[in-house]
């Protein structure tokens, strides 16, 4: 006899909570095995899985026992409505980073047609893509240091059926011949210390050169606020996302950088700084 979906779902969601994993993952796991997802999955709760479902709920249960990230054992992540393919080279796109993305498209609106736009950093591609699908008009380049990451990027705008130009190099190095409209990054911003007080599913899973910068995480904001004055148009826009207590060190950096622009900080849903932007121009 193979168990009901929510007998085996209770029992993998108590053992993840008793190593202080997130139990959450259990349900994303469920819905993929059984490949129901939300309701569907509710109005089952009560079927037998079936006797390969188990086999494979219970096995993949033991990765996520070992503090694996749910989204490398699925092999995706929700994205901006769409659907990224994720792995141990790429840092798995986050909701705040959705934010970066929406404010970044209403704040361009103000520069019309086919502008120039730059996402260093790209990781799996997320913001690129994500700006790319609402704007298909919009000429978008990705970059990033890891070829590795690139790769995973260059499947992501293939699957979301977007042309993106990828190019590799460390942060404006491969932009730099060009002027640009919009420059967004979401780069590494937590200080290497922080990483004691970090969930192991993130610092032992996720790739460090995605996560850490020197400079207690300022290292990148000191770079691009350094490079990017020659590089953007006469009306222009920066958008980055930035760690909650980053606010006015990184806003400060943008300003010196650009007197004339304005310069904001803004916060994430959850009523934390998360993003600074930079508009430059009329
Ligand atoms: N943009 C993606 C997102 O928001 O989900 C990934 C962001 S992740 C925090 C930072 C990315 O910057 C990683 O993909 C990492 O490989 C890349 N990176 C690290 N150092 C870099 C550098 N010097 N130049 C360019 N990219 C770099
Ligand atoms: N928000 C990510 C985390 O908390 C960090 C992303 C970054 O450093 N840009 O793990």
């Amino acid at each position: 006899m193979t168990e009901q979906i929510y007998k085996a779902l209770n029992k993998a969601k108590s053992l993840l909570d008793s190593k202080d994993l997130d139990a959450h993952a259990a349900q994303l796991l469920m819905e993929h095995v059984t490949k129901k997802s939300g309701a569907a999955l509710l109005a089952d709760l009560r079927e037998p899985l079936t006797p390969e479902q188990q086999t494979a709920f219970w096995n993949k249960t033991e990765d996520l026992l070992t503090g694996k990230p749910v989204q490398h054992i699925i092999g995706t992540e929700q994205f901006y409505g769409l659907s990224f393919e994720v792995n141990e080279h790429v840092l798995i796109p986050r909701p705040e980073t959705e934010e970066l993305v929406l404010g970044a498209l209403e704040r361009s609106r103000r520069i019309p047609g086919k502008c120039r736009v730059a996402d260093i950093g790209t990781g799996s591609g997320a913001i690129a893509i994500a700006y790319k699908k609402e704007r298909p008009e919009a000429l978008v380049t990705a970059t990033d240091i890891s070829e590795a990451a690139l790769k995973v990027a260059k499947r992501n705008s293939e699957l979301n059926e977007v042309d993106i130009d990828f190019r590799i190099g460390n942060l404006t190095e491969p932009i730099k011949t060009e002027k640009w409209d919009v420059v967004l990054s979401n780069p590494p911003y937590i200080a290497i210390e922080e990483s004691q007080e970090m969930s192991r599913t993130v610092v032992d899973f996720e790739p460090h050169n995605a996560l850490f910068a020197d400079d207690d995480g300022l290292f990148f904001y000191k770079k691009l606020a350094q490079e990017l004055p020659p590089l953007m148009e006469n009306r222009s826009l920066i958008g980055v996302e930035i760690g909650y207590l980053q606010g006015s060190q990184v806003s400060e950096l943008f300003q010196k950088a650009f007197p004339d622009a304005r310069v904001s900080i803004v916060k994430d849903v959850n009523g934390k700084d998360r993003m600074i932007f930079c508009e430059i121009g009329e």
